[in-house]
């Protein structure tokens, strides 16, 4: 690549970040993300996991070049493109979109100018809905169920999780790696944030778990969506966790309790680390109350 081309790209993208940075209420202040640093942690084979702000992009560098899954906040991306350049990575050729919440999408302006993106129709028809978005940062191929990628050696398989954490979430397997990215179908030792407005539920988000823990091997590292790597444990005590307070919202609310006083109570100690996180106790009893409701049971 020609230095006057790198330089266009950086003028383009500073016009997209003023864009940006002048229409999206979510990155008005630029300044949350002065202090973030992008690192990366080896996890398996050509695989690795970049943390920053926002969900856990991992990223796929080999001999066929880069491959991403998510990619935070528009604002992070010369610094996530700088911590592939140090694992000896280039521009990313494929951005996959577990979903379409702007913590895991906001680089695809960025990334979208070089990289095919790819993710579940829904995540498309959602970003469509938002005028300030470029064309480059939308879904180019699309999908209803899955779809594989044959890169760096491996197979990389797309899986959607139907109507969990919203209704167009996909697991991404790179099936030789042995790693599993859950992306927000997996807030790891935390209670989940269920995106009730755009088709996710808290019994499809457990289902879509107790489904991980059927089909998915036994030793396979887990990528949550936020929180730190792990295993197939991570996904058991969270089913566990969201099972028993969903049950305990529902038997409460079918013995007449209001969700004041059950707020007022709260669903016990042994939870107290579960709402320290993004969705606090009375957030994700508000959540669980909702979704009991909806469902009718
Ligand atoms: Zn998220
Ligand atoms: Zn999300």
């Amino acid at each position: 690549m020609t230095r006057s081309n790198s330089a266009g790209r950086r003028l383009v993208h500073a016009a997209l970040l003023a864009t940006f940075a002048a229409t999206s209420p979510l990155l008005a202040a630029d300044d949350r993300f002065s202090g973030v640093e992008v690192q990366a942690v080896h996890v398996s084979g050509p695989v690795h996991m970049l943390t920053g702000a926002g969900g856990n992009i991992a990223v796929s560098v080999g001999d066929d070049g880069v491959l991403m899954v998510d990619d935070q906040f528009l604002p992070l991306a010369e610094r996530i493109q700088e911590a592939i350049d140090e694992l000896g990575g280039e521009r990313p050729k494929f951005l996959l979109n577990t979903h379409y919440h702007g913590d895991h999408v906001g680089g695809n302006p960025h990334f979208g100018q070089a990289a095919t993106i790819i993710a579940h129709h829904n995540v498309r028809s959602r970003l469509a809905g938002n005028a300030d978005l470029p064309s480059v940062a939308l879904p180019v191929v699309t999908f209803a169920d899955g779809l594989s990628l044959h890169f760096n050696g491996d197979e990389i398989a797309l899986l959607h999780l139907p109507a969990g954490h919203t209704d167009g979430d996909s697991a991404v397997w790179f099936k030789s790696a042995n790693v599993l990215h859950l992306g927000d179908q997996l807030f790891s030792g935390r209670f989940p944030y269920i995106d009730l407005d755009a088709g996710g539920t808290v019994q499809g988000y457990a289902a879509n778990l107790a489904a991980v823990l059927e089909q998915a091997p036994s030793d396979v590292r887990i990528i949550p969506g936020h929180g730190p790597l792990g295993s197939l444990e991570a996904v058991r005590e969270a089913l566990s966790v969201i099972r028993a307070t969903r049950a305990k919202v529902a038997q409460a609310i079918a013995d007449g309790t209001g969700i004041e006083a059950i707020i007022q109570t709260g669903l016990g100690s042994e939870y107290a680390d579960w709402g320290s996180g993004f969705i606090n106790e009375e957030r994700w009893i508000r959540i669980l109350a909702r979704d009991i409701e909806a469902a009718g049971r």
